[in-house]
């Protein structure tokens, strides 16, 4: 019996789950999946009521899932405590329990929402890519790192297991796909981006049903406006990925559309890409599309149920055109929404 532990989180994100698992459980009656989902606290609410972000008894729930659905976390309520009550700590100490270091985030424009999109709609039509970002290493925990009065220091360092292991994901993850994929380097510049890119190479000799090709982080960045169609896979370290994965989640046109998958060492955990929205919260107007999808992602990466993942892709999309929640210019609620969802499904 597949197990879930579900963290709403805080602001929107309990009502944007709560749709979530509408869904799921709809799929668990036609399918007879037999999923269980335990509720657990995390982030502002558990500071709230137990003092810390991440309390044991959470940890020991995600450790125990088979997946983690998550929704946001945090506020304005939150912002001014020390940093081990804050949300955002229980965030990073979550991520590392859980040992995720690929990040895989979606950015797909969906047939008939192109007008939604920050491109033109020749541009925008059909981009359905997928960035693969790691998570865990690079310049952003690199050592030696520091600062003093007069200067400051960072470190941009991987090893080979840890590119290795990021790639096969992004492998996989294109065999299920289009079967492409682009890595994302500055060989050019860096030490480190030559060998990621030999590293990546060789790791390819294994996917050999599996297109490779490589880009300059600066010249990816324009190709993903101009002609981001032409992507399937784009696989990339954490800081290129931090901001093209920005870049590209702007493509589909709102926020409330954007799901994640965390993948590594133990519990997978997926999430939307939106924040606790604090400023709507509780009217009952969030669009749960993104947590939906997210749902979806659950099903095909965490539960290999990748049919089931594709009918919820599709039921949210034929939703959006039905009822569009309001971020997309329309006026259903999240339950009108969801509903419409079901009724797709
Ligand atoms: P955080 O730091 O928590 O990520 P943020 O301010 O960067 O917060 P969000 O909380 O995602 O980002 O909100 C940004 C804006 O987008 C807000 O105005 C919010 O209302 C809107 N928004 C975010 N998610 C949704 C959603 N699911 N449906 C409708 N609007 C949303």
């Amino acid at each position: 019996m597949p197990k879930i532990a579900l963290l709403p989180g805080d602001g929107i994100g309990p009502e944007v789950t709560e749709a979530a698992v509408a869904v799921l459980r709809a799929l668990d009656q036609a399918e007879g999946l037999g999923l269980e989902v335990e509720r657990f606290v995390f982030g502002g609410e558990a500071t709230d009521r137990f003092g810390e972000p991440f309390p044991e008894a959470t940890r020991r729930g995600v450790l125990e899932a088979d997946a983690v659905l998550l929704g946001a976390i945090g506020g304005p309520k939150w912002d001014d405590l020390p940093r081990e009550k804050r949300p955002e700590t229980g965030l990073l100490a979550l991520r590392r329990a859980l040992g995720l270091f690929a990040n895989l985030r979606p950015a797909r424009v969906m047939p008939g929402l192109e007008h939604l999109s920050p491109l033109r709609p020749e541009i925008a039509g059909g981009v359905d890519l997928l960035i693969v970002r790691e998570l865990t290493g690079g310049i952003y925990f690199g050592e030696p790192k520091g600062m003093s009065e007069a200067e400051a220091w960072n470190t941009m360092r991987y090893s080979r297991p840890e590119v290795e292991r990021v790639a096969r994901v992004a492998f996989q993850a294109a065999q299920k796909r289009r079967r492409r994929v682009v890595s994302v380097d500055k060989a050019n510049v860096l030490e480190v981006g030559e060998f990621w890119r030999r590293t990546v190479e060789e790791l390819a000799q294994g996917y050999p049903d599996v297109a490779l090709e490589h880009a300059y982080v600066d010249a990816m960045a324009m190709h993903l406006v101009r002609r981001p169609r032409d992507f399937d896979v784009v696989l990339t370290g954490n800081l290129f990925g931090d901001i093209l994965s920005d870049l590209a989640s702007v493509l589909p046109g709102s926020l409330g559309l954007l799901p994640s998958a965390s993948l590594g060492e133990r519990t997978p955990l997926f999430e939307p890409v939106h924040g606790s929205a604090p400023d709507i919260a509780g009217r009952g107007v969030a669009n749960p599309a993104a947590a939906i999808l997210s749902a979806g992602m659950l099903l095909t990466h965490a539960l290999g149920l990748p049919e089931l993942g594709d009918r919820v892709e599709r039921a949210v999309e034929a939703a959006l055109k039905a009822a569009p929640p309001p971020d997309l210019g329309g006026t259903a609620g999240t339950r009108a929404f969801t509903q419409a969802v079901l009724e797709n499904l």
